[in-house]
Parts: C-alpha cells; structure tokens; sequence
C-alpha cells in the first residue's frame, strides 16, 4: 500500500495504468484541499483524457422526453409525490421531430432521458421511436430507469446502443436514507447487469455531496464502476431542490462543484478509457463548470435539445441553466466555450467508449 507515496509519485502510477489506486489513495486524492494538490490532480487526469481521447469531447444531444415518474427519490424534483410539478409526457412524433432537428443540427448521437414509466404502453412507444429515428444514422442512449430485462431487450433490438443508469450511490444504506422502501439498491445492480447481458455499453453513476455521504463512500463509488466494468460514466453534484423532502440541505456552491470535479478526475485517473460526461448540474454551480468538468478528465458534453417550453418543466435540482434557450443556441454556445479552452466539440462521430470498444475486442493495446 502506497499511502505514504508522494502525490506525484500517486499521480504518475495512476497515469501509467488504469487500476492502479486503492480505496485510500482514491479517498486521499478526494480530500485534497491546497489548490496547488488539487491542481496536480486535475492536470493530471487532463493529460490521461488528452492522451487517451484527444483535446475533443463527444456532442450527445439530450432529449428530455417527459417528466411523469413512477418513483419517490428524495433528492429529485420530478419525484412522484412533487404535486407542484407540472407533468409532460411527449409523444412519438414529437420526439421522432426532435431528433431530427439534432441530426440536422449535425448530431450523430441522441439521449432520451425521462422520469421511470414502465409499462407495455411506454415499451411501445420507445420502440416506435428508435425504429423511426433508425435511418438518421444516430447512436442512441436511453436513460429512462429500471425496466424489465425484457423491456431493455425489445429497446436494444429497435435500436438504442447505450444505456445510462445511476446507482446514485455505491453505499446501499445512503441509497436507503435517500430513497422510500419500495425502492432497491439490489434492483438497480441487477438492472446493470440485466443491460450487460443485453449488449448495451452500460453507464452508471453517482451524485457527490449528497447529506451524509463521506469521502470513503466516493472512493467506494469509484470501486463500484471498476468493479461493474461499465463503459460510460455520468456524475454531478446532488443540488437540492426546493419542493423535495432535502430543500434544506445547505450548500456552498463552490465547494460542492470542487468535488464534483475532483470524482470527475479521480474516476478518469482510475479507470482510464470509459466515457465521463460533464454533467450539467456542474454549470448550475458555476457558468463555466462543464467546461471544468473536461479540463478535469471529462469527454463527453450533452448539450439540451429539448424546447424551452418543456426544458423548464423537467427540473431535478434549483437553478438549472439555459432553460430559455434554443437547442442551436445551446449547440453554439458550448462549442465555443469548449473552442476557448482549445478543445474540438465532436458531433460527426458516435464517440463509442473506448472502454467498450476494448472489451469487445475492437481496440489493439495501445489504440
Ligand atoms: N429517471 C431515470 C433515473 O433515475 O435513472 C433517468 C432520469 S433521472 C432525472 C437522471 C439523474 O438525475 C438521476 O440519476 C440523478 O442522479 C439526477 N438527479 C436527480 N435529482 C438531482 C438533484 N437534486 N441534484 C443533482 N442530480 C439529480
Ligand atoms: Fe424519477 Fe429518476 Fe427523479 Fe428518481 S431520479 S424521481 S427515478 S426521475
């Protein structure tokens, strides 16, 4: 064990090659507090996400379908005992629109997120969706919850590629005091596993600063991903949100974005090729927090292609950015802000996880 190495020496193991950080170095990295510790660890993580993926970050265009969900989490503002939300549900040739508007604002890849509907109704309209959209040529996520394996099966065989489903967090008895007892952190591991088996390159994740969460438990977090080998990785900061039982929860902004940002790097630092998105919630913290969120490790970007009038109904947290914005003003918007920090915005390609692309055989060592 490594604890008493220097933070360089840590730094430039952790580079050479992926895995190569325990619990407490991962926990220890995490508690850095001197800007100058801190800085070492963003720069470093940088310099693996240059290497491994160039200075250019995969465009996702996320589609926020609607906001009727079944389940209770305590932390989410689209929770189902939320009266004050105001639901929305869009329908096929709404969302068939939306993509297209994406594929012709240059998109090659789609996220459909919504609040957690089962059912043969809502399996059927997703299915009707990826097979309309199947000639635009885009990959598909699908972040829409826990579902039977057989419902992940009929989506994949339609269409979709990916699938994004946080285990919020790795500690099952944080998941307990987070959530109502109908819900199960065992249910959610299995359904990460149900998507393995269906062939999809799998994405989970975790919210930092959540009320009673430690540092050990992020390190664990970190533990988890390696040890479910996902591709994609999809983590921000857990913001309250003024209608949910955590409204009062305090917060000091820039602390919690520094940790967002720190599991960003700590995470690309340990697993090296999977997939990490800069969350939004990281620009509701600070304007320029996505782009933080890369120069920490981050590859991937989903800027909002939903329209203003549904973008405002679909609020998980408080202060949620760009809610009046067009889907082009958004596009324009983080790609310049990507270009002024000397990274390409990359909508022509896929951007499939390396990670993924290695477990099936699609990498050389090396690539
Ligand atoms: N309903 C699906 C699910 O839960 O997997 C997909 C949509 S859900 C809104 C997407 C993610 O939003 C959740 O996995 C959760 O991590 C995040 N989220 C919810 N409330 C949040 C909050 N108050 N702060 C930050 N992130 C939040
Ligand atoms: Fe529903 Fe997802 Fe929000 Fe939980 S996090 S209440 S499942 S939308």
């Amino acid at each position: 064990m490594a604890v008493h190495d220097s933070l360089a020496d840590v730094l430039s193991r952790a580079r050479a090659r992926p895995l190569a950080l325990s619990r407490a170095e991962r926990a220890r990295l995490l508690s850095l507090e001197s800007p100058g510790d801190v800085k070492a660890v963003f720069d470093a993580a940088y310099a693996l996400k240059t290497r491994l993926c160039g200075r250019q970050v995969a465009m996702r265009a996320l589609l926020e379908v609607g906001n009727v969900c079944a389940k209770d989490c305590r932390y989410c503002g689209i929770r189902r005992s939320n009266a004050k939300a105001v639901r929305y549900r869009l329908g096929a040739d709404d969302i068939v629109r939306l993509a297209e508007d994406a594929a012709e604002q240059g998109y090659s890849s789609l996220v459909i997120q919504s609040g957690e509907v089962e059912g043969e109704s809502q399996t059927r309209l997703v299915e009707e969706v990826l097979r309309r959209i199947a000639s635009l040529g885009l990959g598909v996520t699908l972040s829409l919850g826990e579902q039977a394996e057989d419902v992940y099966r009929r989506w994949r065989d339609a269409g979709a590629t990916r699938y994004l489903l946080r285990i919020e967090t790795s500690n099952p008895a944080l998941y307990g005091r987070l959530h109502p007892a109908d819900h199960s952190w065992e249910r959610r591991v299995e359904c990460l596993r149900a998507l393995r088996r269906c062939d999809y390159q799998v994405g989970t994740g975790v919210m930092c600063g959540l009320p009673g969460q430690t540092v050990g438990d992020l390190a664990d977090d970190i533990g988890f991903f390696a040890d479910m080998d996902v591709d994609m990785i999809g983590m921000g900061p857990f913001i309250p949100h003024p209608d949910t039982p955590l409204a009062d929860e305090p917060m000091d902004p820039e602390k919690r974005l520094l940790l967002g940002l720190k599991m960003i790097a700590v995470t690309r630092l340990h697993l090296h090729d999977v997939n990490i998105a800069a969350a939004t919630a990281l620009q509701a913290l600070a304007p320029d927090g996505r782009e933080r969120g890369v120069l920490a490790g981050a590859n991937v970007m989903m800027p909002n292609v939903t329209d203003a009038e549904h973008r405002r109904l679909y609020q998980l947290y408080a202060n949620k950015p760009c809610l009046n914005e067009s889907s082009s003003l958004c596009r324009g918007c983080l790609s310049r802000r990507l270009e002024a920090i000397g990274e390409e915005p990359l909508f022509a390609r896929r951007g499939d996880s390396l990670h993924y692309r290695r477990r099936k055989g699609a990498l050389e060592e090396g690539e």
